[in-house]
């Protein structure tokens, strides 16, 4: 009897000699010129929906300069959409919930064999009640002596020619600049998220504005002014419109959703951060947002690229 022993990856390296595509990411959204979001994780804290947690990109001029969020499995997906951590001059966490911001170590770690040695800047909230603030999260993963991860501890002081990371912490309710760099500059402003100090971040680039709007749950109008005129809205689309208690208190329902983009008027609506329960009446949940917001609504998918 012969037995017959196939193994694909030298036949996968064949086919990829014949065919140059394969040495392409397949989630590249990379535009010589212009801006483009990317979704790296349109999913949320429940391991039900087959999607990344909360990440994003805004490629400029074929860079990808802003990333916001970083959940779990945004390390895969950040690879996967031929991003580049040279590249990145921005990264801002939105708050420091798993779904949010677990996936940066691994991108961090990822990094470090990069040739970068500029700082990156970094932003999220200030500190409230249990949650810490940007700056002591750092610390407690990358702190040299304290730290869960602190052989990666260059990232805080820049040691051994690693890129150290820049804090800054967005306290308050008002609309702050955050950082700006060639071309494009982020803004940040607090939103309402139960207890958890949260942060929605507005990107420009050029004629682009993209505000990421958080996980929030739409009580504070001074976001929609924040978002107004924006080129495109991010808005997590979390909970079913029956929801009730603790869910209701960290985020809006479908219909306030639409209420927010309404108001804010936005060029285009991508609703984002799916868990089982969202998506389960998706079509009548859109339908929802649609009463209170008129224009391009785009439900967000893994990898997914949205022009302005
Ligand atoms: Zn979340």
């Amino acid at each position: 009897m012969t037995i017959r022993i196939f193994n694909r990856a030298p036949a996968l390296f064949v086919l990829c000699s014949l065919l140059s595509a394969c040495s392409q990411p397949t989630g590249s959204c990379v535009q010589p010129a212009g801006v483009t979001l990317q979704v790296l994780g349109s999913g949320g804290p429940i391991a039900d929906d087959g999607r990344a947690s909360s990440a994003y990109l805004v490629w400029v001029d074929g860079k990808a300069r802003v990333m916001i969020d970083a959940g779990g499995g945004s390390f895969l997906r950040f690879g996967e959409a031929g991003a580049r951590f040279e590249d990145l001059d921005f990264i801002g966490l939105s708050h420091l919930h798993t779904d949010h911001s677990a996936g940066l170590p691994p991108l961090l770690k990822s990094g470090s064999f990069s040739d970068r040695e500029r700082p990156l800047p970094i932003a999220g909230p200030g500190g409230d009640g249990v949650f810490p603030g940007v700056d002591d999260f750092l610390k407690s993963v990358l702190d040299r002596d304290s730290g869960a991860y602190g052989y990666l501890s260059g990232f805080l002081d820049g040691s051994n020619g690693t890129p150290m990371l820049t804090t800054v912490e967005v306290a308050t309710g008002d609309a702050v600049s955050i950082w700006s760099g060639e071309n494009v500059a982020v803004d940040g402003k607090r939103v309402p998220h139960g207890i958890v100090p949260a942060v929605a971040f507005r990107v420009r680039a050029g004629d682009t504005t993209i505000v990421f709007g958080s996980d929030q749950n739409g009580s504070d109008p001074a976001f929609a002014e924040f978002a107004r005129g924006a080129s495109i809205l991010v808005m997590h689309m979390v909970v079913p419109e029956d929801v009730r208690g603790v869910g209701r208190r960290l985020h809006a329902p479908p219909s306030v959703i639409g209420e927010v983009a309404g108001h804010a008027n936005p060029g285009k609506l991508v609703l984002s951060h799916f868990m089982a329960r969202s998506l389960k009446d998706l079509e009548a949940n859109v339908a929802l947002v649609r009463k209170g917001y008129g224009g391009s609504v785009t439900v967000a998918e893994d990898l997914s690229c949205v022009t302005p």
